[in-house]
């Protein structure tokens, strides 16, 4: 149920939604193929080792954009793969002393598990990379029979210069492509931007029989043979990591259009912007790699998803302590809102505010969202009329549920790891001044009451060589 704060209902329509197709390089309205069978593909992990807040990203957005699509349409099919075969994962298995699967179910039931903490509900489908082998062989052999492919001491390699459109969705030129891909130049190639569709094994690598021999698949081919097996030739959104675009997403459509006869493959293509980490490049030479797995011991892992939507998806996205410290502050004032709605009966439990709708369907706007979720919530904490209480209930709870926020108890979230309301990082700030000033002049008395004060703020602090440090108390185990 839709409604709108001032106009009446009946009097308004919903506009289309419109969504950035990397493809066209321009907002677009997004009308499905077949309505009655919407199907995304959103590249999933390679599941060797756990999963980082840039790898989140993606996750949390495309979540939100199913639970959208989901609202839209009778029927979405959203595949999410897992890559389980590649050579880190072969290195890492090595490494271990363990079959490949020991390390791959293990990493995909890590991500499922931390990704739940975040909010995000498993996807319809979850392809296995090597549940598809077959299908990758036969997509191969069709590459081979039209020309595209060739094979060449154990390997199979596409064959760029066969498909003119290469380079269309990256808009490169063939020059930039090789440099960005960081080709090699192999002597079973015939040219140096052929990329490896198959790839020989040795005896104590895993493999596959084939028409090759005994190999193994390289990474693009297994987006290609599994959405043509689970969603068909031409799909309506696939999406990924801005960093997936090349030479991933490149080599994807180069494969399936070739074999599918020039058939289109996907309509749309959406991309996330990257991850940075207090300003600088997530990276382990820097040592700032931030993993899900230990940031959701620190912080409601609701927190994260809001700190990953609170800028919008196309932009880069400054991870930093402040702007998670603050997403907790929003789901205080969020849930706070609802604590004083506590006995009120929701109005309906799907309404969803027209204002909400409409950012969402404005290419994901979540960041507008979000302040038409901060409007409701000071409505809430002034309303006194009771159907206004009611209506304002069923806005909260059913704008949260479509970006997967909101859904918990206000007193769980308060008792979980909520951040104490109202911490004014200056005001902290001035009462540890006050405090040392008090001390210099020995006045200990003193000194120990803002002390006491700061403490029952949930407020910790430390004095040390480098002087008072601050800290928000747990308040309590962390809510997953
Ligand atoms: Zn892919």
């Amino acid at each position: 149920m839709l409604f709108s704060e001032t106009r009446p209902s009946t009097m308004t329509t919903l506009p289309k939604l419109a969504l950035y197709n990397t493809l066209t390089r321009s907002k677009d309205i997004f009308e499905p193929a077949d309505p009655a069978r919407v199907t995304m593909y959103v590249c999933g992990p390679t599941v060797y080792n756990f999963a980082h807040i840039g790898n989140a990203r993606p996750a949390v957005v495309f979540d939100v954009l199913a639970r959208l699509l989901r609202r839209l349409y009778p029927n979405v099919v959203y595949a999410r793969n897992i890559t389980d075969i590649e050579d880190k994962i072969i290195a890492a298995a090595k490494e271990q002393g363990v079959p490949i699967s020991a390390v791959t179910e293990k990493y995909a039931d890590i991500y499922r598990k931390d990704m739940g903490t975040l909010g995000v509900l498993l996807p319809d489908l979850e392809p296995k990379a090597t549940d598809a082998i077959d299908d990758m062989v036969s997509m191969m052999e069709r590459l081979i029979a039209s020309g595209h492919a060739y094979a060449a001491e154990g390997h199979v390699l596409f064959h760029v210069a066969s498909y003119a459109a290469y380079g269309a969705l990256s808009r490169r030129d063939m020059d930039d492509m090789i440099a960005g891909a960081r080709v090699e130049v192999a002597p079973y190639k015939k040219d140096p931007a052929d990329f490896v569709l198959w790839k020989p094994s040795t005896p104590e690598q895993p493999g596959w029989e084939s028409p090759w021999g005994r190999g193994r698949p390289g990474w693009h081919i297994e987006c290609s043979a599994m959405i043509e097996k689970h969603l068909g030739e031409t799909i309506d959104i696939h999406a990924g990591g801005i960093d997936l675009q090349f030479p991933h997403h490149e080599n994807e459509i180069a494969q399936s259009t070739c074999a599918h006869g020039g058939k289109l493959f996907s309509r749309f293509w959406l991309h996330n912007g990257f991850v940075n980490i207090e300003k600088e490049k997530m990276s382990k030479s820097i040592g700032n790699v931030l993993l899900v797995h230990d940031l959701i011991k620190e912080a409601p892992g609701e927190a994260i998803r809001l700190a990953l939507l609170n800028g919008h998806y196309r932009q880069p996205l400054d991870w930093t302590a402040e702007g998670l410290a603050q997403a907790r502050r929003m789901l205080d004032r969020l849930y706070g809102a609802l604590r004083t709605l506590g006995d009120v009966e929701a109005a309906a439990s799907d309404a969803v505010p027209e204002a909400f709708m409409e950012a969402m369907l404005d290419d994901l706007n979540t960041p507008k969202a979000l302040a038409v979720l901060f409007d409701l919530a000071r409505q809430a904490n002034t309303a006194t009329d009771a159907g206004e209480k009611a209506r304002l209930k069923a806005a909260l709870l059913g704008a949260g549920g479509l970006i997967g926020l909101l859904q918990q108890d206000p007193e769980a979230w308060f008792a979980g790891g909520g951040i104490a309301p109202h911490i004014d990082a200056d005001e902290i700030e001035s009462l540890i001044a006050a405090r040392n000033a008090a001390r210099k002049a020995k006045d200990f008395k003193e000194a120990d009451r803002i002390r006491d004060e700061l403490a029952g703020r949930g407020i910790q602090i430390e004095d040390g060589p480098q002087g008072t440090q601050w800290r928000v108390a747990q308040m309590g185990p962390v809510a997953s």
